[in-house]
């Protein structure tokens, strides 16, 4: 009996979750194609900025992952560049690959606003590892400066974090926690730290439950960071961020999460688009041009009741439940799922030690909802840990 070749595009957290699920049917042959070598864990990113995590615990290989399953599961590392849809064919600038199922699974990117002066030049983005690890480096390099700097000038370090969505919040809480622990730690009398959390709405986390909203606020603004609601970055400069209230704020650096779009293979693909540019889907997550071809993740939109559901990882695997047994569906003539995807939960890191909670409608803060954020993370690396452990000593031994 022929394999299904299946070709999944993307190893984020609904292309893995995909890929776990549809290696347990052995009839499956899965391609998993990323850009990266890595699966890079977003969720986890506040803590790697903050230095409570290093970046070999926010990634996972990922050809040792795929090793790990039963000799179903192949990892090439390139960029797919477009799709041939008609002739069943994912294009890189090496190779073609033939597919009877396709995934699109390539997440967002960080909408740099073009026409915010200067945003590009001077301020940095998370979604991406190599961005974030930047940031991390600079962040860390300026509070060893001031140190340097300490007992002969006092010049404050200012931060201004772009956007009051969930990234935006929890790396702003982040960061005002580990510099005042860092000072305290040391003893440094140079202590000045201003984060500005810039925010285009109304309050931060737009969208979210007022409970959520109402605890963030306040635990920003007890940890130090001024928050700046119904403004917006106008211009940036080297030193500097106009706002469209007028206001000019000095800034040592900058974090942009005001915002995710499109990535350029979403661009690239003759595909039917929403007027936001994210591929459309109908309930069963199918592309509506292709039945053999769905799409997962933050590159589609999906709604529940005719609301949209927030793009977040928890979205992205629930949709990668419905994807695989769709495919396998397909695959054996069965009548296919229609997806219910709703959020289960959300978990905001609030710096160390405190977090905001909502799950399954229950709301909780503090110390114990950290410990729950941290336990969550934790399976979920461990999940994949031991995948990869297997893959890694498989391919020792071979
Ligand atoms: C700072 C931050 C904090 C967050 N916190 C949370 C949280 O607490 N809880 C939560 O649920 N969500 C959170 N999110 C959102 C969450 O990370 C995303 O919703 C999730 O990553 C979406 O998963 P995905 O599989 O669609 O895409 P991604 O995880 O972005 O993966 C996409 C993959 O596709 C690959 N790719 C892209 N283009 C190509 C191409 N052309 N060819 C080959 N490969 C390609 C990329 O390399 C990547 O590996 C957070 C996001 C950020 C930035």
């Amino acid at each position: 009996m022929n394999k299904n070749k299946i070709i999944v595009i993307g190893g984020g957290y609904g292309g893995l979750r995909t890929v776990e699920k549809l290696a347990k049917n052995p009839q499956n042959e899965i391609l998993l194609l990323d850009k990266n070598s890595y699966h890079f864990a977003q969720t986890d990113v506040y803590d790697l900025i903050a230095n409570e995590n290093d970046f070999a615990q926010v990634t996972v290989d990922l050809f040792t992952f795929c090793s790990g399953f039963d000799g179903n599961v192949t990892f090439v590392k390139q960029e797919a560049k477009n799709v041939d849809f008609k002739n069943h064919k994912v294009i890189t600038s090496i190779q073609r690959y033939g597919y009877d199922y396709l995934v699109i699974a390539v997440g967002a990117r960080t909408k740099f606003r073009t026409d915010v002066i200067g945003l590009r030049e001077y301020a940095y983005g998370v979604k991406a590892l190599h961005r974030a690890m930047y940031f991390k480096q600079k962040f860390e390099m300026s509070l060893f400066n001031r140190v340097e700097e300490s007992g002969t000038s006092c010049k404050p370090i200012s931060i201004i974090v772009a956007g009051g969505g969930l990234s935006g919040v929890e790396i702003a809480a982040q960061m005002a926690s580990f510099s005042k622990e860092f000072y305290r730690r040391n003893n440094f009398i140079c202590r000045k730290l201003n984060i500005v959390l810039v925010n285009a709405g109304e309050h931060i986390l737009n969208g979210l439950d007022k409970i959520l909203v109402e605890k963030s606020d306040k635990r920003l603004k007890t940890l130090g960071v001024v928050i700046k609601n119904e403004r917006k970055a106008v211009e940036v400069t080297k030193e500097s961020v106009k706002l469209s209230s007028g206001e000019v704020l000095p800034m040592d650096f900058m974090i942009f999460a005001g915002g995710i779009e499109p990535n350029g293979l979403v661009h690239a693909l003759d595909l039917d688009k929403n007027e936001m540019g994210y591929i459309v889907t109908n309930g069963h997550l199918q592309t509506q041009s292709y039945s053999n071809v769905f799409a997962i993740g933050d590159c589609t939109t999906i709604y529940n009741n005719d609301k949209v559901v927030a793009p977040t990882a928890d979205t992205a695997e629930q949709m990668a439940d419905i994807c695989y047994k769709n495919i396998n569906r397909l695959a054996n003539k069965k009548p296919l799922l229609s997806h219910k995807i709703k959020s289960r939960g959300i978990l905001i890191a609030l710096g160390r030690g405190y977090a905001a909670a909502k799950i399954y409608g229950f709301y909780f803060n503090g110390y114990f909802a950290y410990i729950v954020k941290k336990i969550v993370e934790k399976v979920y690396e461990k999940r994949l840990e031991i995948r990869s452990r297997r893959g890694c000593k498989k391919i020792i031994c071979d």
